[in-house]
This record gives C-alpha cells, sequence and structure tokens, in this order.
C-alpha cells in the first residue's frame, strides 16, 4: 500500500533514521513496515512557538502488507495512481518547427517537440550560456554593453543571472512536475525540488543549460547561435518561413518566444499587423537590505541557527486614498543588484543570488501596477498603440541612464533621502552593486510611482520587525518585471492574424517568471504537436 502523509515533523539535519522514527510514529506501525519512503515536500516551520526549527513534510510511503490500515484525519490519503501528465506524444512531422528565443519557454518548447520526434531548430540572438558571463561581466565592471550577449540576451534567457526563483502561482501540477524532471535531468540537485520554495542559483544553472542543450541535441533538435531572427515569411495569412540576418527557414510552425526585452520582436510584429494588446505592468524600485536584519525579522529567536537558510519575504500592500497598492516581486536572499540593458542609452535593474545564497545583503523588488489608462497618451518611438506600454518603459530607462553618469551606473540612493526626495551625498562603500551612483529618483519616475513608494515602502517595512530603514539602499529603476504587450493567441496557441505563428513565454504575455513560462513551453508545444497530426 501507498500512502502520502502530510506535516511529518522532521530536524533540520535530519536522517534516514529521524524519518523512519517519524513515520513510525505518525502511522503507529512497526519500523519494517515501511518498505520506502520518498520526501515529496518539505516546509520551514520557525515559528518563535517552537523550540528549534523544524521541517514539515509531506512523504510518500510504501507499506508492507502486513501493516493494517491505523490512520484517520486530513494527513493521510491513499494513493491510487498517478494523474500527473509526464508524456511527450511521438508525432510524426513533415516539417521542422523553428523556435525563436532559447529562453526556458523556448527550451522547454524545444524539448517536449525533440522528444516527440519533430527535429526543431532552435535560433538564439546570443551566444551558448557559457559563453555569455565574459560578456556579462564586462558591462557589470565596464559599463560595455553587448546587444546581443547581456543579461537579458543570449541562451538561458534572462533567468540565467538571476536567483532561479522556482516559485509559481500556476496550477498547473503536471506541466510543473515535468519541468522539474527535465531539470532534474539535466544536472539539478534532486532537493531543490522538495523545497517549498525551491531556488536554483545563478551558479547551477549555468551548468543546467547547457546540459538541456545536449538532450535536445541527442533528440535531434539543432541549435543556431548569434542567429537573430530579423523576419517571417507569411504567405496567405499563414506562417511560411523565418529569415535571419544570415539564413531562411522554411517551416509550417514558428514559436516565437523572444522574452519582453525584444523591442525590435514587438515591432516587427507590428509592422505585419499581428494582432497585439496592451496590458498591465509594474514598475518600482529595488531595495537592499543587511540580510542579517532579514533574517532577525523573519526567524526571530532562531535568526543565527546555524541550519537556517537566509530568509525571504514577500510584501504586499492595499491601495490607499493616496496612493497605489505596492508590492515587493522577485526577492533575492543573500544577492546582488545588478544593473540590465539590452540597447544603448536605456538601464534597468533587478536581483540575482548564486546557490547559497551567502552574500552581505538581501535585495526586492518594490513595484507599483501601471495600467494601460496610465500610458494611453504615451507616445514616442513606437507609434502603435498597442506597445505605448513600451514608450512608457523607455521614457523612464532613459531617464535612469541619464542620470547616474551615462554609462550604465545604477541609479541609488538611501532609502531615507528617497523618502524625503533628497540626493544622496555619498552610499555605503559596502554594498552589492558598486557601480551605483547617487541620483535623483524624482527625474526618473513619474509621480504616481514616486508617490505611492514614498508612502508604502515605510508601511511596509515596518512589517519586517528588526530592519533598519536608514540601513537600506534604493536603486532605480525596475521596469521589466513583466511584458507591457500581449501578442494574441486564439485556442489553438497561434495568433489569429497568422496561422502556424504561437508566441509564447513573457515576451507573449502569457507567463511571468520562470516556472509559468517553462510551463507555457510545454503546453504550446503540445499544441504544435497536435497541428502536425
Ligand atoms: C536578472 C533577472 C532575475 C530574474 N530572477 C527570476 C527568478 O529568480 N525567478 C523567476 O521565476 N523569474 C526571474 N526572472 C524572470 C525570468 O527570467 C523570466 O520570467 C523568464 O526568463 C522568461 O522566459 P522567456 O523564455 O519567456 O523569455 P526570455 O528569458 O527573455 O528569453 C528570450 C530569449 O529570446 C532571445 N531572443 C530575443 N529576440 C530574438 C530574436 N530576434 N532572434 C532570436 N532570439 C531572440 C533572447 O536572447 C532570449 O534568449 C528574472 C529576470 C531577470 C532579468
Amino acid at each position: 500500500m501507498k500512502i502520502e502523509i502530510n506535516q511529518i515533523e522532521l530536524p533540520l539535519q535530519y536522517s534516514d533514521d529521524n524519518i523512519i522514527t517519524a513515520l513510525a510514529n505518525k502511522l503507529s506501525c512497526q519500523e519494517n513496515q515501511i518498505l520506502s519512503w520518498t520526501i515529496k515536500r518539505r516546509s520551514l516551520d520557525a515559528r518563535p512557538i517552537r523550540t528549534a526549527p523544524v521541517y514539515s513534510a509531506v512523504i510518500e510511503v510504501e507499506l508492507s502488507s502486513s501493516y493494517k490500515p491505523n490512520f484517520q484525519g486530513q494527513d493521510f490519503t491513499i494513493i491510487k495512481e498517478s494523474n500527473l501528465i509526464n508524456e511527450f506524444p511521438e508525432t510524426t512531422f513533415s516539417f521542422r518547427p523553428v523556435i525563436v528565443g532559447a529562453g526556458v519557454a523556448g527550451l522547454m518548447a524545444a524539448y517536449y517537440l525533440a522528444k516527440s520526434g519533430a527535429k526543431p531548430i532552435i535560433l538564439e540572438r546570443g551566444s551558448k550560456a557559457e559563453f555569455r558571463s565574459v560578456k556579462v561581466n564586462n558591462f557589470w565592471e565596464n559599463g560595455i554593453l553587448d546587444l546581443n550577449d547581456n543579461v537579458l540576451f543570449g541562451e538561458g534567457g534572462a533567468g540565467l543571472f538571476s536567483d532561479g526563483k522556482l516559485t509559481t502561482r500556476s496550477k498547473d501540477k503536471g506541466r510543473i512536475f515535468d519541468f522539474y524532471n527535465i531539470l532534474s535531468l539535466c544536472k539539478a540537485p534532486e532537493e531543490t525540488f522538495i523545497n517549498a520554495e525551491p531556488h536554483l542559483g545563478s551558479d547551477v544553472l549555468i551548468k543546467i543549460i547547457p546540459s538541456l542543450r545536449k538532450h535536445i541535441e541527442s533528440l535531434g533538435g539543432t541549435f543556431f547561435y548569434n542567429t537573430p531572427m530579423t523576419d517571417l515569411e507569411i504567405s496567405n495569412d499563414s506562417i511560411t518561413g523565418v529569415i535571419t540576418d544570415k539564413l531562411k527557414f522554411e517551416t509550417k510552425a514558428v514559436i516565437l518566444a523572444t522574452g519582453h526585452s525584444a523591442r525590435d520582436v514587438y515591432e516587427l510584429l507590428s509592422k505585419k499587423n499581428i494582432e497585439l494588446e496592451q496590458k498591465p505592468f509594474a514598475v518600482g524600485i529595488r531595495l537592499e537590505i543587511p540580510q542579517d536584519q532579514i533574517n532577525t525579522a523573519r526567524y526571530r529567536k532562531f535568526k543565527d541557527h546555524p541550519s537556517l537558510e537566509p530568509a525571504s519575504f514577500k510584501l504586499t500592500r492595499l491601495p490607499e486614498i493616496s496612493c497605489r497598492p505596492c508590492y515587493t516581486f522577485c526577492m533575492c536572499p543573500g544577492g546582488r543588484v545588478i544593473a540590465c540593458a539590452n540597447e544603448n542609452n536605456r538601464l534597468t535593474t533587478n536581483g540575482m543570488s548564486y546557490s547559497n545564497r551567502n552574500l552581505k545583503y538581501g535585495n526586492a523588488a518594490f513595484i507599483v501596477p501601471v495600467m494601460p489608462s496610465d500610458f494611453k497618451d504615451c507616445t514616442g518611438i513606437y507609434e502603435d498603440k498597442a506597445l505605448y506600454g513600451l514608450n512608457f518603459q523607455i521614457k523612464i530607462e532613459e531617464a535612469a541612464f541619464n542620470a547616474a553618469g551615462k554609462d550604465f551606473s545604477l541609479p541609488a540612493l538611501m532609502l531615507e533621502d528617497f523618502l524625503l526626495s533628497k540626493v544622496s551625498l555619498t552610499l555605503p562603500h559596502d554594498r552589492s552593486c558598486p557601480r551605483s551612483l547617487p541620483a535623483s529618483f524624482d527625474e526618473i519616475f513619474p509621480d504616481f510611482i514616486l508617490n505611492t513608494l514614498r508612502i508604502q515602502i515605510p508601511a511596509m517595512l515596518s512589517q519586517l520587525k528588526g530592519t533598519q530603514r536608514a540601513d537600506a539602499i534604493v536603486y532605480a529603476p525596475e521596469t521589466r518585471s513583466s511584458s507591457p504587450v500581449r501578442i494574441l493567441r486564439n485556442d489553438y496557441g497561434y495568433s489569429p492574424s497568422v496561422k502556424g505563428l504561437y508566441p509564447i513565454g513573457e515576451g507573449a504575455g502569457y507567463s511571468g517568471g520562470i516556472v509559468s513560462s517553462a510551463i507555457d513551453g510545454l503546453k504550446i508545444a503540445g499544441y504544435v504537436a497536435l497541428s502536425a497530426l
């Protein structure tokens, strides 16, 4: 018999003996009646009412036939059969689908289609993951930007230099399970996926992507690097091919997985009259604070416990009469604030961590929703109204570039100065982003964003008792938390304007974050496979 049991308490440094004893106690059985067990999930319980922090685990157990069920209640479920989707049906394809963009969405679509026998072609504007670091470090250290190989572009996409957080609000358990299995196959540490808040870290991601590429290649996929798509060939409202700067590929299915930083792609789609629409997004700042203060706020009396991971936080504030809601996003414990750019003279910020999250500061975005009504009159480079959200982002990003030395240094302020609308005279020598300069944020953001951040951040930080506002540094601007544009698609996953053009992932406006982009890639690849039947 197989049972799933909830709420098994385990010490943080648990052994097999701890697990067997805890299971036998919970099931009121002999230890030798437990044939095997697998931890499915574990979450930390460090509430101050406890004498020591523990994991609360969900464990799947196989019991011998001598065990007579002796349990009641919600903590036990008898496992009948798995209803998770983890199959990639083999299909006969008369053409090779072309995937544009090797971020997580494109790579998952490529994996699915390669497994299904489609021999996909993957076009990537940047380099292989392992070659990106040199260019990215040159940008962070010297402000020298490569337009195709940077924090946002190149194999592995925008998620490569990230915290690698794998949290999601998606309920698509089957595809999340598939995604985690694929990552495990590609050398992701198994233990990652049992954590309630799994994360990989940028140092691990950079090893996973080459392994994933090799799997896709071994299944018949072909990658072309430094090969940006420059045009689409369309005939009778159907896709017939993709044009790059050097080659042309004929196909009946193009999966567009170019992310939301590829503004040239939105422009191309607009020129081709492919249906696009405005969508809400969010803009704000990134706030950095000493990690030991975050640990104090979250773990209180256990703050110095040697087995506890650096703590994270998630904060939300509802709107007030005089301002909008505000929420934290993409918190990176023990991480770095980084500059990001993929275009000249435009600058944005984000956060990243390594797998051990052991740096001195934690950071998180504090962002304010921006609605289409906020940019309805936002004329600029893009004339198509569907792209006015890009004009809105660009105004902020150009102002940020101009505010702090015009060399991709990030504008930064002490939080207290930002709240008083002052420019800091200096910044602490010891901060996670040394290429940052004091600059007025009032020149960067519209008033409704400044006003909301100034009202909401102090109230939010007051929920983190133990953090010192005077030690917090804020960096600007967070503009790329999600896409301001949606590329429409129909019930079969392709654009209503062009048969065979499948927009996926964050750039298409159907996902936000690594996991939801991955599962969107898997889902739409399934539609492409169906179309070949
Ligand atoms: C610094 C940073 C940290 C982040 N941290 C996290 C995190 O911890 N957890 C999380 O869930 N999310 C995080 N995110 C967000 C996450 O990275 C994105 O949600 C995810 O990468 C979206 O995947 P995607 O495949 O849709 O697009 P992208 O990752 O943007 O990939 C698009 C790909 O298309 C390529 N491309 C673009 N144009 C062309 C073209 N014309 N021809 C060929 N190729 C092209 C690009 O080079 C890129 O490889 C972070 C983002 C950043 C920038």
